[in-house]
């Protein structure tokens, strides 16, 4: 053994021991360690035994302009010599103010002021926190409850946990949930046999009864992903959000779009709530690919019309006092303003919405496929659904072993799948080539086709 992978094992029983991870399967604490990467490259990341591996779900749905760009390094590290801190309670930093006019351009509608966090869970947590805020200020403090959907994802803090609808993330948490109220997934597959259009109706309908239901004078905000990421790239009917804001409007309720994975080009725009899903909301968040995850930072824009009712004349003594330590730190903010100059200057937008067709194909290509029950796809973003019964709308425990299973075996072949239980999410980096694409799309089918023979021969029950 030589030093280097001395040291890799030494890594692997330091995490073995004291590392706490995110989603740790408790009763394999202490005997098991995740893969140990060494560097990452492009679109690629190695690990410490040399393997190198596509991947898949660019880290979590982040590392847009890919690993190891020298344009990013240089920013971070000439602002961290030139001011590495300052507290945004007090001062202003460069970057942050630059950043927060960027963003503004890029928003839609009069979203023109931006509030920095430290991440997405932060991010979602603010712009519920405003809201609260705002129906306070108001004199309103009946109106606080939340709707969301099921299978959404909108963090890890107690409130947006608990505006989460992925019931899987519940069990031993004391998830309060007395003011919120959810609504269906709008997943197709969950349709029963409606047409698109009729399962539109059903959704809009529902979302009217809940509100008839709580009455809209106690109902805040309605909070939902542009495409429902975690819960399986779940693409609403065409006009959906449209229709669902339509109703916050008349009610006063604020729309929020939590693009924390669609913001900054995952779906060809640097936002996707208006260009590509056809709605101008009242609040977005967004974080992952602002730095293209080589730092932590997330943030929310907010409507001006929104922030006038309870500012200046309106403000009734109010200060927002929500915030964070690193809120506009400047070392993310300059991280932020150079992943938008690279991805301004290499066409990354452009080269998403060129190369999406192409990879939505290449995933349909596999729905012919033993276990293969859906495929779906929107920019840089798709699921093949895997089922044992593909026949069967929702899964099982024997669906979430095969996932686990493909995602064994893409791994040994190089790539990182990371199912969400029996759906194969890919989100790339977004400087993906089409013959990666292949590359990554032959892998899966590989995956797929030996997890299928596998389970006719009775190896995975
Ligand atoms: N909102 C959405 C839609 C997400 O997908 C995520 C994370 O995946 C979050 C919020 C939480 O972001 P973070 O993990 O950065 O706190």
């Amino acid at each position: 053994m030589d030093g280097a992978q001395v040291g890799a094992l030494e890594r692997e029983m330091d995490a073995r021991r004291h590392l706490l991870s995110p989603a740790e399967e408790m009763a394999k604490l202490g005997s098991t360690s995740r893969p140990l990467l060494a560097y990452g490259e492009g679109i690629h990341v190695v690990g410490t035994n040399g393997r190198r591996l596509i991947d898949g779900p660019a880290g979590m749905w982040c590392t847009q302009i890919g690993y190891a760009r020298r344009e990013i390094a240089d920013a971070m590290s000439e602002q961290a010599l030139r001011l590495s801190y300052n507290s945004p309670w007090y001062t202003v930093n460069s970057p942050a103010a630059e950043l927060s006019a960027r963003i503004a351009a890029m928003t839609p509608g009069d979203l023109d002021r931006v509030f920095f966090t430290t991440g997405g869970s932060t991010a979602v947590d603010t712009a519920l926190r405003f809201t609260e805020f705002f129906n306070n200020v108001l004199g309103r403090p009946l109106k606080k409850r939340i709707i969301v959907r099921k299978d959404g994802y909108h963090g890890s803090t107690s409130l947006t946990a608990a505006c989460s609808g992925r019931e899987g993330n519940w069990p031993n948490f004391d998830i309060r949930q007395d003011r919120i109220a959810f609504i269906s997934s709008p997943n197709m597959r969950l349709a029963e046999g409606r047409s698109e259009a009729e399962f539109l109706d059903f959704l809009v309908d529902e979302f009217s009864s809940k509100l008839a239901e709580l009455g809209p004078d106690t109902v805040a905000a309605f909070l939902a992903e542009p495409l429902q990421a975690s819960g399986g790239v779940i693409i609403p009917p065409t006009g959906y959000h449209a229709r669902i804001k339509a109703i916050c409007e008349a009610n006063d309720i604020v729309y929020i779009s939590d693009e924390v994975v669609t913001a900054f080009g995952r779906c060809g725009e640097w936002f996707a709530s208006e260009k590509v899903f056809g709605v101008v909301p009242d609040i977005i968040t967004f974080a992952k690919g602002v730095t293209s995850g080589y730092v932590p930072l997330g943030g929310l824009a907010i409507s001006e019309r929104l922030l006038a009712r309870v500012s200046g004349d309106n403000a009734r003594g109010s200060s927002f006092t929500n915030g964070y330590t690193y809120t506009g730190h400047p070392v993310s903010c300059a991280a932020a303003l150079a992943n938008i100059k690279v991805i301004e200057g290499e066409g990354i937008l452009e080269h998403v919405r060129d190369v999406s067709g192409y990879f939505a194909e290449a995933l349909n290509s596999l729905s012919g496929l033993p276990l293969v029950a859906d495929v779906r796809a929107s920019g840089l973003v798709g699921c093949v659904e895997c089922l044992a019964d593909t026949e069967r709308a929702v899964a099982g425990d024997l669906d979430r072993r095969l996932g686990a299973r493909i995602d064994a075996i893409c791994f040994d072949l190089g790539l990182i799948v990371r199912p969400i239980g029996h759906m194969c999410v890919l989100s790339p980096p977004l400087i993906i080539t089409r013959a990666q694409i292949d590359e990554m799309v032959a892998i899966l089918r590989q995956g797929i086709l030996r997890a299928a023979d596998e389970l006719a021969r009775g190896e995975i029950f």
